[in-house]
């Protein structure tokens, strides 16, 4: 196994000492098989026993600490890395025992110092140390491991070899015993800015460690990735299964589906649990709502055709939009996609139609439609619902987002449409 060492005490960094517990640990856990990818020292200041600690973890999973863990002020170790972990410290009676009886045997009594050495992060271990006061603590953090000794040599000498070493070889018996992989989870969101996400999300995240989440966001929405880090197998799935309960709990009807979930096959999940028919009128997409659709196998028993009416001409003969709406509100209105998706509903005989007109750019736009402007509407059950988009981007971007909004669209009005 990897382990990293982090020596701390502002006197090693002055030369007022000579690091020697560096020294210790490099023989003893080599000797141990444990591999030492890296060494730092820093000083007595949270900031950088953090610092440390997380870059550590970060890179190799599993850090070793020495120093900060004695009963003065600028013994900041423990705090720095419940902080960093999001764990508080709770008092550990039998480690208050330990040093009350010291303190008896040696005549003087504790102080209140004394008892801060009694307090460990929630969910760690205490490390008997029966040669000083403060006991060494073994941390386990989901896959991450945080180890801290005192810095007094002979104490974490005694610790290292009675308590430390021991448990680190039956942890790399234990892994070569049971596998560990790396899993991921995905939720798929649409139509929703990622800093809008990660608002929604902010009270949950940080219950969801040991996972990571990851924010991915492309043309199709803001994927949002939860990740198991060298769990078991089960404990990783266990784990990802109840993140992504969580997630889903929180963004509601934000969410589509899960992994590699295509939007057009959940709303034609849908259309066929309620026996409804769907057809398409396609401005700017140019078709590519219909690709969308036949792209999923089995759309045929929903999906009957579609009409790419790209000039007025055409919205006018075949779909039936009034010349009126063309001339006085223009192709890329409110009312004439209104008037494309009931033209399609009435043309193809059918429950539900989608439509879409647009400015995909690069030229076209005006001060008042800029360059992708986008209208979608969706009829169904004899209501129509319209809105318009405002898209970023190059000319196939804005298509490629409006399919998905048009889908996305229909998902929301029959989430709402009562199961016919
Ligand atoms: P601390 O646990 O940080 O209060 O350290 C107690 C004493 O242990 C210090 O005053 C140092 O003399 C000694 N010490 C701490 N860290 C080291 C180290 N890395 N190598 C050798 N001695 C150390
Ligand atoms: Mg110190």
């Amino acid at each position: 196994m990897k382990l990293e060492v982090v020596t701390i005490g502002t006197e090693l960094l002055l030369g007022h000492a000579l690091d020697t517990n560096a020294i210790d640990l490099g023989t003893a856990l080599a000797a141990a098989g444990i591999e030492v990818t890296r060494r730092t020292t820093v000083a007595d200041k949270p900031a950088a026993v953090a610092d440390a600690v997380r870059g550590a973890l970060e890179r190799t999973g599993a850090v070793l600490t020495t120093g900060g863990l004695g009963p003065t002020k600028d013994d900041l170790t423990k705090q720095a890395v419940a902080g960093l972990l999001g764990r508080p410290l709770v008092l550990n009676e039998a480690v208050l025992r330990h040093i009350d009886e010291r303190f008896r045997r040696f005549g003087r009594t504790m102080t209140p110092s004394n008892r801060v050495q009694a307090e460990l992060p929630l969910g760690a271990e205490a490390l008997h140390n029966p040669r000083g006061t403060a006991p060494g603590i073994w941390l386990e953090d989901g896959a991450r491991l945080v180890i801290m000794l005192p810095g007094v040599p002979v104490e974490m000498r005694g610790l290292l070899a009675e308590h430390v070493l021991p448990r680190l070889v039956a942890r790399m018996a234990r892994a070569e015993r049971e596998p560990r992989v790396v899993r991921s989870r995905t939720v798929r969101t649409t139509g929703v800015p990622e800093s809008a996400l990660a608002e929604r999300i902010a009270a949950i995240e940080d219950a969801l460690g040991p996972l990571t989440l990851a924010y991915l966001p492309s043309i199709a929405g803001v994927d949002l990735r939860l990740t198991a880090w060298e769990l078991p197998p089960a404990e990783a799935d266990a784990r990802l299964g109840e993140a992504v309960d969580r997630l889903r709990t929180e963004l509601g009807a934000r969410c589509y589906g899960e992994d590699a979930a295509d939007l057009a096959a959940v709303v034609l999940d849908q259309l066929r649990r309620r026996g409804w028919r769907l057809a398409v009128a396609e401005s700017c997409t140019g078709g590519m709502l219909g690709e969308r659709i036949t792209a999923i196998p089995g759309s045929s028993d929903v999906f009957v055709g579609g009409v790419i009416a790209y000039s007025d001409a055409v919205k006018a003969a075949v779909l039936d939009v009034p010349q009126a709406t063309l001339d006085g509100h223009g192709a890329v209105s409110e009312a004439a996609v209104r008037g494309m998706a009931e033209g399609a509903t009435v043309r193809f005989g059918v429950e539900c139609a989608m439509a879409v007109t647009g400015i995909a750019g690069p030229g076209g736009g005006t001060p008042e439609k800029p360059v992708g402007t986008v209208w979608i509407a969706v009829r169904h059950g004899g209501e129509t619902r319209a809105l318009q988009r405002q898209f970023l981007g190059e000319r196939d971007e804005i298509r490629a987002r409006s399919a998905q909004a048009a889908l996305d669209l229909l998902r929301h009005a029959l989430l709402e449409a009562r199961l016919a």
